[in-house]
């Protein structure tokens, strides 16, 4: 393993990365600057995300400008505004001790007044998105006449977000001279094509196997179908009380419907989406490093520029169109030396795309069983424990209550006391996953017995056969609504003034919504609905569930078992009085929470 000088690298630059604790060069780097510096020939490198690319294509250009010519001298291409300022910042960092080089990131969604200053002053080295880009070289505020380098970091990316077009115009804004430096994680065909294009019999390097999944990650799947994906997900992230984890999804909507069930359901997540603006975006991903959110949902390009090393987990929701993607999702676990676990959820259908990931990864998917609750339950009482185990006693804060608290405790033996300050925790858990199923078994399951399991919502409805109601017609009323394509509806049960019905759970709060916003009419009465969580007129529980109690207890919900439906609108609608079958009223909205499962504390 060679030292940074030895790759070539002068003694500012080396300064500069050891104040910033690079010790030795990475693989890629170790292999990359080299080879810049001593030859002008194109690059195509293999290299994801957390290798330490931005150094290996950065510090020999930095080696080899001409620092004291003002000219833009290597143009940097990333696909998105993140990580653009990310490389401009790293960059910064690695010529601490070159003053006179100067550092322009342009990026849209910014001040491009600001952005045209800034490159008036001169620098020799931009780095952009593509659009921002062209638009500066459109207003010649951008002139690449000179560029010596031309870096398109994420390749692979830039080509998935649509940004052909910008790259051709860049590329012909550049002169044939330059030596282009093309970094991906993969190189599907449209890369290909670039590679073949733009560039001159480049050089391959690679930070490791082409496409190969890091080292550090195991690749796990869990199967699912449509009702169990969920609540699967969220036992998973039960199961981990220590979760730092980025579920991908692969629409904004499917990422906003995640994000909003885990918020509703009390973990500590929110989303990231193109919908949101460039203010929520970085307000959502800051939170997200400090982790004071735990779980992130995200599309793959929502995602791209955030920089965390410790993600525990990576939870594909539903696996990338573009199976080439799986690669980027699973490599933002196993960084910097840590293990993380890439956990898939499939169907049925989707089974088939693992054959084709394994053959990219080189590496084989381990199978894996939906965790019980008495699993999870364990889980999170041992990770009680350790917490105990390991929490400082503060001696002198609490000397003057401990004489009032020892009296009151005087009657407890050892064994007594502990299992009741266990019990403060293992009670609430218990409740939460009693009778709770084996989701691993629901895809056999009937359609009666499924229509009672915990991932549908029961909903009551103040019309019933006096209105002239039967199942159809219901049914028809549901559809009207437009909840969705796949909205699974399960049992029904049509009493005389008022009638249930039960819906997949993820569609809950669109159901509400809908109901509410249409305002149907049915035989002249208009039609409202409410969720109830009783049993049905049948006279049977739901899976024999008891809610627990109100209070916020050490598991941190506030439910009465795992699936149980809550409103979070808080509702402004009344239903008629009905003691026996009454709406679940334990769902205030915006509540949160503390405890185990990553989840938020309570505000108070
Ligand atoms: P990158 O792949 O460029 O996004 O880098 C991933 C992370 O590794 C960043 O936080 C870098 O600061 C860090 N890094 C890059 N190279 C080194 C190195 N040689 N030694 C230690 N950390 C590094």
């Amino acid at each position: 393993m060679s030292t940074f000088l030895e790759l070539g690298l002068k003694e500012p630059i080396n300064k500069a990365l050891t104040d910033l604790g690079y010790e030795k060069p990475t693989v890629i780097q170790e292999k990359a600057i080299p080879q810049i510096i001593s030859s002008t020939d194109d690059l195509k490198a293999f290299a994801q995300t957390g290798t330490g690319k931005t150094a290996a294509f950065s510090l020999p250009i930095l080696e080899l400008l001409d620092e004291k010519n003002g000219n833009v001298q290597a143009i940097i291409l990333s696909p998105t505004r993140e990580l653009a300022v990310q490389i401009g910042n790293n960059i910064k960092d690695f010529c601490k001790y070159l003053p006179s080089i100067k550092v322009t990131t342009v990026y849209g969604g910014s001040s491009m007044e600001d952005q045209i200053r800034s490159l008036k002053r001169g620098s020799q080295i931009v780095v952009g998105t593509p659009g921002r880009t062209v638009d500066l070289i459109k207003r010649r505020a951008l002139k690449l006449g000179n560029v010596q380098w031309l870096v398109l970091d994420e390749a692979d990316e830039m080509l998935n977000m649509g940004f052909k077009d910008e790259l051709d115009k860049v590329l012909e804004a550049t002169p044939e001279t330059k030596q282009t430096l093309l970094f991906s994680a993969t190189f599907p065909r449209e890369v290909e094509a670039i590679a073949r294009n733009y560039m001159t019999k480049p050089v391959e390097i690679t930070s490791g196997e082409k496409n190969s999944g890091s080292e550090n990650v195991n690749h796990e799947y869990y199967s699912v179908t449509e009702r169990t994906r969920y609540p699967a997900l969220k036992r998973i992230a039960d199961l981990n009380p220590n979760i730092y984890a980025i579920i991908f999804c692969r629409t904004r909507r499917e990422t906003q419907e995640v994000a909003d069930n885990l918020i509703r359901d009390g973990y500590s997540a929110d989303s990231l989406h193109g919908d949101l603006s460039q203010g929520q975006r970085d307000s959502v991903m800051g939170k997200f490093r400090k982790k004071t959110i735990k779980i992130l949902v995200a599309t793959d390009v929502a995602a791209r520029g955030l920089d965390v090393t410790e993600l525990t987990h990576v939870l594909n929701h539903k696996l990338p169109d573009q199976i080439e993607n799986y690669t980027h999702r699973s490599g933002r676990t196993g960084r910097a030396g840590n293990k993380g676990v890439s956990i898939v959820l499939v169907n049925g259908k989707e089974k088939g795309k693992l054959r084709q990931i394994e053959r990219i990864i080189k590496k084989k998917f381990i199978e894996g069983k939906v965790p019980s609750g008495k699993e999870i339950v364990q889980n999170q009482l041992m990770n009680l424990i350790d917490k105990v185990q390991n929490t400082e006693v503060n001696e002198s804060e609490m000397q003057e209550f401990l004489p009032s608290i020892y009296e009151k405790l005087a009657s407890l033996d050892r064994e007594e006391l502990i299992k009741k300050f266990v019990s403060l925790e293992f009670n609430t858990m218990l409740k939460y996953y009693e009778n709770s199923k084996d989701l691993n078994d629901l895809g056999r399951e009937t359609s009666r017995s499924r229509a009672t399991d915990e991932n549908m919502t029961r909903f009551f409805i103040n019309i019933g056969r006096k209105d002239n109601l039967n199942p159809g017609k219901l049914i028809g009323l549901i559809n009207e609504q437009n909840i969705g394509d796949k909205v699974e509806i399960g049992s029904i049960d049509i009493l005389d003034t008022f009638s249930f019905f039960e819906i997949d759970k993820n569609f809950e709060e669109k159901t509400l919504t809908a109901f509410a916003d249409n305002q149907p009419d049915f035989s002249g009465r208009s039609v409202n609905i409410e969720i109830t969580k009783k049993e049905r007129s049948g006279g049977g529980r739901r899976g024999g569930r008891k809610p627990f109690g109100k209070k916020d207890g050490g598991f941190g919900r506030r439910r009465s078992s795992e699936g149980s439906s809550r409103r979070s609108d808080g509702g402004g609608r009344r239903r008629t009085e009905r003691s026996s079958d009454r709406p679940d009223r334990n769902s205030s909205g915006g509540e949160r929470r503390s405890g185990g499962f990553g989840r938020k504390r309570k505000e108070r």
